[in-house]
């Protein structure tokens, strides 16, 4: 029976009630994907394996889903024939379904995809000359509104499940056929085997899909630890960058419990400027922010955080901004790198993006106080896959049909 209970995320101001995220399938089989080693031996256990059983049947199978991508009970080879109906009777592996998949010109790819019970996401690949990188989305939609962000106008949201979130690297891994090939057991026959080392596309992986991850930080969490997990997809922790527009109470814990690279969204020096686009300021202030960001877990020179600065035309663009800027990172000595995002426009957004010679005088004056500052350069913009342009094509088309009718009713009044 579909658990259709209200449950709260974070918003701005309120908590937002959101229906619940977890998603029983009609046939009474249960995903594997997104479920710990330890959680599969349970449940192999409660079907009727022996605890010494269960535990070895969940190693192996571990290994199929994580390290070789099977989606198939019947591929794996090294559990016996007789065992395979009794798995996929009983489980199965799934996928975030493929809606739609687009190719940028520049080689960006983004796919829009949909979850078992039918809310739209999107993932986006960024290839460049020495790394692949995945930007991943940890909620549908975003309870935050920040004023720059396409995904924050959209209203529909629930937060991904851990089989969803680690689910899309699986599926880029399947497209772009990044899984080892070849036979498993390579221990016993060597000679015969076809095993591949890794020369991988995907490198690299960032949660700044749709979503504010730290409001969904449980699955968050266990979606990466089985990215980072040796036994299962293996991308270490550095190669990890998870983004916040700056939930204050939550990262401590993140630098704890999933120790990856942290980026801000920070986009304003002063109270009034960040309070009107990052609105979560009034919430917990700039301030607030950079102290948890100087307490941040692991963070040093080595593994600077990343301060996201997106440049809007003659809203937080001024050399006196750049200036308060390295004043504020030096004050709290911050082991810190600056991203300058210039702004992607999408249709109805009440900002411009700032000229290219401003976004360089930004730029000098944060490099000169020994500070790195490069410019993003914007990627797949054609397919609308850029940074904050994220929002499901049935949203847009319901916000379209919206549009039509507001103007179809002032023209009638
Ligand atoms: N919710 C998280 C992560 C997703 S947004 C966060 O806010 O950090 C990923 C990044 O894209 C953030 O820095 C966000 O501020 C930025 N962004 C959002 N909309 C944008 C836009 N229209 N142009 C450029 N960057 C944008
Ligand atoms: Fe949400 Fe991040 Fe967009 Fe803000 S920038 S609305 S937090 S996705």
């Amino acid at each position: 029976m579909p658990d259709t209970d209200l449950m709260t995320i974070p918003g701005q101001v309120d908590p937002v009630p959101v229906a619940r995220d977890i998603t029983p399938r009609a046939d009474g089989r249960v995903d594997l994907i997104g479920l710990p080693k330890r959680r599969i031996a349970e449940l192999f256990a409660e079907a009727g394996l022996d605890a010494k059983q269960a535990k070895l049947r969940a190693k192996q199978v571990f290994h199929w889903l994580y390290h070789r991508g099977v989606t198939d009970f019947e591929a794996m080879t090294d559990i016996a024939k007789t065992m395979r109906p009794w798995l996929t009777e009983r489980f199965v592996i799934g996928r975030p379904e493929v809606v739609e998949a687009q190719h940028s010109t520049d080689g960006t790819r983004k796919w829009l995809l949909q979850t078992a019970d039918g809310h739209d996401f999107e993932m986006v690949f960024i290839p460049d000359a020495d790394r692949g990188t995945l930007c991943v989305s940890s909620q549908v939609g975003c309870t935050l509104n920040c004023r720059f962000c396409h995904t924050g106008t959209m209203r529909l949201v629930r937060n991904l499940t851990p089989g969803e979130i680690v689910g899309q690297v699986m599926l880029a891994r399947d497209a772009l056929g990044e899984w080892p090939k070849g036979r498993m057991d390579i221990a016993e026959d060597a000679s015969e085997s076809e095993y591949t080392a890794d020369g991988r596309l995907l490198t690299n992986i960032v949660m700044m899909g749709m979503g504010e991850p730290l409001y969904n930080f449980d699955n968050v969490r266990d979606a990466l630890r089985l990215v980072m997990d040796g036994d299962g997809l293996a991308l270490s922790k550095r190669r990890i960058t998870l983004s916040t527009s700056g939930v204050v109470p939550a990262m401590a814990k993140c630098g704890e419990e999933i120790g990856v690279n942290l980026a801000v969204s920070l986009h304003a020096v002063t109270k009034e400027v960040r309070d009107e686009i990052v609105p979560i300021n009034k919430k917990y202030g700039i301030e607030e922010l950079l102290q948890a960001c100087a307490d941040y877990p692991g963070a040093s020179n080595a593994r600077r955080i990343t301060f996201e600065y997106v440049m809007l035309k003659d809203k937080n663009d001024s050399d006196e901004d750049a200036r308060e800027l390295v004043r504020l990172l030096k004050a709290f000595k911050l082991p810190a790198k600056v991203n300058l995002i210039p702004f992607n426009p999408w249709p109805g957004a009440p900002y411009e993006c700032s000229t290219p010679e401003r976004i360089r005088a930004f730029s000098n004056i944060v490099f000169e106080a020994g500070i790195s500052a490069p410019v993003r350069t914007p990627r797949g913009r054609d397919i609308d896959a850029a940074c904050g342009q994220l929002k499901t094509a049935a949203e847009k088309k319901s916000r379209a049909q919206l549009d039509r009718e507001a103007a179809e009713a002032e023209a009638q009044g």
